[in-house]
């Protein structure tokens, strides 16, 4: 056993969440795991007392200093006004990574796929979930997709790290580089980069749509999956539900300076208080935690008696089969069962085991930063304005044209990506957000942000409704920006 303590700050949680947390810290005390455990509260009732993030200032400091964070669920009241807690923790404490094994417990858990055992390594902090969401015309709303070479580089090292350290064969990514070449096709291009310094490791890429369908049909085809985080959290819960039960899921919420461990199911209001509740989620997000914090033996402890009492057929109402499962118990009594399971191993399921000293790598999450340290030469090339009008195309083109000086000319009109001016298709369906695309006006130019002000000052002084701005850069003389069908860009 580790001769440190690792300290872990506790949340009971809502509806379920209490009796969960208790069936999982009765089995962590009875394990021999050296823990320190210091609760906080976080959820309905914070949220309730006036704080819309539901966590009181004071508790971040517990969070920030403790080794890891066991969080039990937490209700997020209906209405308006609160923020998902989750979300919150995770961006504000980095955890960059959402580890998720989802894995068939056949045939003693109910399951299409009995020989499943997925581990989904989901981004966690960029993509849409940035948050940045604006209303810019009647008709249109934009979310920003942010995507960038550290933060894939950060999950994609920590994929390839987690498949070395947990003896796995194999990490797939999926992604939808066909359409998204430059946010998508950045991930896929790091993935590439970085699965070479992993020679023993096999590596492949999907598309995320057929991916995802081969997932749902054969999982037993893939080990590791890395993708960024939109995909990620639709497929991490295809994947535990196809595993048997979002019942029985734990995850891992990774970062630099904190981790936090959670059952992926919600707080179950209906099931609260019956002694009912599977905790085995929570505790399987618990042997994760271990494992975080250099403890492998308490977790490989925990996670074969878990797996021995399964193997039983002790289950809980979720699981219960009749002639399949031996005794239906509740809670309290399904977590007295694994105490009493602990130093055994299973006999048919696969024996789990963590490695026995806690690896600096992949679980206590010391990446670099980007490791592209040669910068590139970043150029400005132009602008794309965006624009509100509810006008036509030759109108829009006619009003916008005059805007053109001997700097800056207009190149393009798109509407929804479509492009609408030069070539016009009379079949593209038109709304009310429109992009101009506005480069050098000859080859002499060098366009800089000056020009984009006096530009925009037209836009204004000809009271056209500009929304955004998109500066075009190069970086190495290669555009970082879509290029639309018919487009012929002189970059040099
Ligand atoms: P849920 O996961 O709480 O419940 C979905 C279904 O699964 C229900 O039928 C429930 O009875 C069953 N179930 C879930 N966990 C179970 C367990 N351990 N044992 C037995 N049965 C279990 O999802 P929901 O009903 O959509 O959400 C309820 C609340 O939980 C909402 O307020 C939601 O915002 C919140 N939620 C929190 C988290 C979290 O804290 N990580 C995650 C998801 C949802």
């Amino acid at each position: 056993m580790a001769d440190k303590k690792a300290s872990i700050a506790v949340a009971r949680g809502d509806g379920i969440g209490p009796e969960i947390m208790d069936a999982t810290l009765h089995i962590l005390a009875e394990s021999g795991a050296q823990l320190n455990i210091q609760e906080v509260e976080v959820g309905e009732k914070v949220y309730l007392r006036g704080h819309r993030f539901g966590i009181e200032p004071q508790t971040w400091d517990i969070l920030r200093n403790s080794d890891a964070f066991l969080k039990a669920p937490i209700t997020t009241p209906q209405g308006g006004g609160f923020k998902s807690i989750n979300v919150t923790i995770r961006t504000l404490l980095g955890l960059y990574a959402n580890v998720r094994p989802c894995v068939a417990y056949a045939p003693f858990v109910d399951t299409l796929h009995p020989k499943m055992d997925v581990v989904i390594v989901r981004e966690n902090i960029e993509d849409l979930y940035i948050g940045l969401e604006y209303q810019q015309t009647q008709d249109a709303v934009h979310a920003i997709k942010l995507i960038t070479r550290s933060g894939c580089e950060r999950i994609v090292r920590y994929a390839f790290d987690y498949a070395e350290t947990n003896n796995r064969k194999k990490v797939t990514c999926f992604t939808k580089d066909n359409i998204l070449k430059l946010s998508d096709g950045l991930f896929h291009k790091v993935f590439d980069e970085i699965g070479e310094q992993y020679p023993n490791i096999e590596k492949e890429h999907w598309i995320v749509d057929i991916g995802a369908a081969k997932l749902a049909d054969s999982p037993e085809a893939f080990d590791v999956i890395v993708m960024p985080n939109l995909y990620g959290d639709i497929l991490s819960d295809v994947a535990a539900q196809i595993a048997g039960s979002v019942g029985l899921a734990g995850s891992a919420n990774i970062g630099d300076h904190g981790a936090m461990f959670e059952a992926i199911h919600g707080s179950a209001p209906r099931r609260a208080n019956q002694n009912l509740a599977n905790p085995s989620g929570l505790l399987l997000g618990a042997v994760l935690m271990l494992v975080h914090v250099g403890q492998p033996e308490a977790a490989m402890r925990i996670h074969n008696a878990w797996l021995k009492t399964i193997e039983d057929g002790i289950h809980t109402y979720d699981i219960y089969k009749e002639g399949q499962s031996r005794k239906k118990v509740g809670t309290k009594e399904f977590a007295q069962a694994v105490v009493e399971r602990l130093g055994q191993k299973p006999h048919t399921l696969k024996e789990a085991f963590y490695a026995s000293k806690p690896t600096d790598k992949a679980l206590v999450g010391q990446f670099n930063h980007a490791s592209s340290g040669n910068r590139k030469a970043k150029e400005l090339f132009g602008v794309d304005v965006f624009v509100d009008a509810h006008v036509s195309v030759e109108e829009l083109q006619g009003r916008i044209a005059r805007l053109n000086n001997d700097r800056l000319a207009l190149t393009l009109i798109s509407n929804r990506g479509a492009k609408v001016w030069p070539d016009p298709m009379p079949e593209t369906v038109l709304v009310d957000h429109w992009r101009c695309r506005f480069l050098a006006a000859d080859d002499e130019v060098v366009v800089n942000h000056q020009d984009i002000v006096e530009l925009l000052k037209r836009f204004s002084d000809a009271q056209i409704d500009f929304l955004q701005t998109e500066n075009l850069y190069t970086f190495n003389g290669e555009p970082g920006f879509s290029i639309s069908q018919g487009e012929h860009l002189k970059v040099e």
